[in-house]
């Protein structure tokens, strides 16, 4: 029997857990482990029948990983922790010769900026220990690389541009919070926009450029251009791309908030002196602000996550979009968590899955659209996870 080492006990994980726990003949015995024990033990309360074990971990010492990886005897390991807990966390994979999968790619706490540098540098070492490594397998990135290679796949002889589009409906009654971990939510939407243009990258103010789309089942949304991780691996591996941009769509009071918390200070990443301790105010802020684990029963609304993708097929010019619509509500009563922990956490399974039953393989590290889409738009089709395709007028 296998066993699947799961890492992190936030938001994400509470998906990631219930849905290994309904594919359980794939991944067997679940070993759920996160720098707090008790919410491990939150989670595994939610399914008393399951074989769950659950243990303690500090994610960051890869030592103590390495002990743990071999006490448990993991097969595969899903990082849902933070992205400050990539690196140490795969070099634990490599020196164990352990499959590695996460969602997020990796920052450093004092710095706000993401890339994929040091993780994609791994990937000789993970050719050398003859393992797989899956980087971004949640919704974006993940499902939103996944639904580029299908479309270069099945609809495409040439791809020009890419727009991916996130739109988050939801309402969660509080005037002020975020749907997934604060710190590394605030930092992505606070820091400048980029996109790329003709093989450049085009750098922009912070919310700088704002776009209405029209959501099908949501309806029309302000869009704002915000750099994200995935376009960084998307430039490199869909050849022939001519430009990629990101939106995301925020309201009005959330976008008040952010203004006047960054005015004051409140989303610093530098330690400061408050009554002669150290602090840092994005943390501190981080401890004040609703649990985004917590917001499952309250929140109402869809999430409609697509790309719209434009090229050329058999000589003519082509327009498709490629969406998927999911219900709070809905999330909430098949796992206890909102619309975007369950959009992550389901595409960490199913990438987690293919790995195990060996449809998708390999040695290296991979991002997703260098792997073959079709298994994966299967199960996100069976997992709770449906999708739709639209022909657009050119
Ligand atoms: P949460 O903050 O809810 O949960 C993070 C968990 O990681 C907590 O249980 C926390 O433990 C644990 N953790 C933090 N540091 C350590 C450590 N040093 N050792 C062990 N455990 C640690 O985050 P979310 O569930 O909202 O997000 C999880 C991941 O998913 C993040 O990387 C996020 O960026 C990513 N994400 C990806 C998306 C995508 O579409 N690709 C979308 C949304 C999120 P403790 O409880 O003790 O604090």
């Amino acid at each position: 029997m296998k066993t699947t080492l799961i890492i992190g006990a936030g938001g994400v994980s509470r998906v990631v857990v219930h849905k290994c726990v309904q594919n359980a003949d794939v991944f067997g015995r679940i070993v759920l482990a996160s720098r707090t024990i008790a919410r491990c033990d939150l989670i595994k309360s939610d399914l008393p029948d399951a074989d769950i074990v659950t243990k303690s971990v500090d994610a960051d010492n890869t030592e103590e990983l390495i002990k743990l990886i071999k006490e448990v005897n993991a097969d595969i390991v899903i990082n849902v922790a933070l992205p400050y807990q990539d690196l140490t966390i795969m070099d634990a994979c490599i020196a164990t010769k352990t499959a590695y999968l996460d969602t997020a790619n990796y920052e450093h706490p004092d710095e706000a900026k993401f890339e994929y540098k040091l993780q994609w540098e791994r990937d000789v070492a993970f050719k050398k220990a003859g393992i797989m490594g899956v980087l971004g397998s949640g919704f974006d990135p993940g499902a939103t690389n996944v639904f580029c290679a299908y479309a270069a796949k099945h609809y495409f002889d040439e791809i020009h541009t890419i727009d991916i589009l996130d739109c988050n409906a939801g309402d969660h009654g509080y005037a002020f919070a975020t749907n997934f971990n604060p710190e590394i939510n605030l930092r992505e939407v606070s820091s400048k926009g980029r996109y790329w243009e003709n093989g450049e990258w085009i750098e922009t103010e912070p919310m700088e450029i704002m776009q209405v789309w029209d959501y099908p089942e949501v309806g029309s949304k302000d869009s704002y251009l915000l750099y994200h991780e995935e376009l960084e691996s998307l430039v490199k591996n869909i050849k022939g791309l001519k430009r990629i941009r990101f939106f995301m769509t925020f309201g009005q009071s959330y976008l008040t908030h952010m203004k006047c918390l960054e005015n004051v200070g409140m989303l610093g990443i530098k330690e400061v002196e408050h009554k002669g301790m150290k602090i840092v105010p994005m943390e501190f802020l981080k401890t004040l602000l609703p649990d985004p684990a917590s917001l499952g029963p309250r929140t109402t609304g869809k999430t409609n996550i697509g790309v719209l993708v434009e090229g050329i097929k058999d000589g003519k010019k082509r327009k498709i979009y490629i969406y998927q619509v999911k219900d709070h509500e809905e999330c909430f009563a098949e796992t206890n968590s909102q619309g975007v922990s369950y959009s992550t956490g389901v595409p960490a399974m199913i990438g987690a899955k293919l790995m195990l039953q060996g449809k998708w393989s390999g040695e290296g590290v991979f991002n997703l659209e260098q792997l073959d889409p079709d298994p994966f738009m299967d199960e996100m089709n069976t997992q709770g996870l449906p999708w739709q395709i639209k022909e657009m007028e050119v």
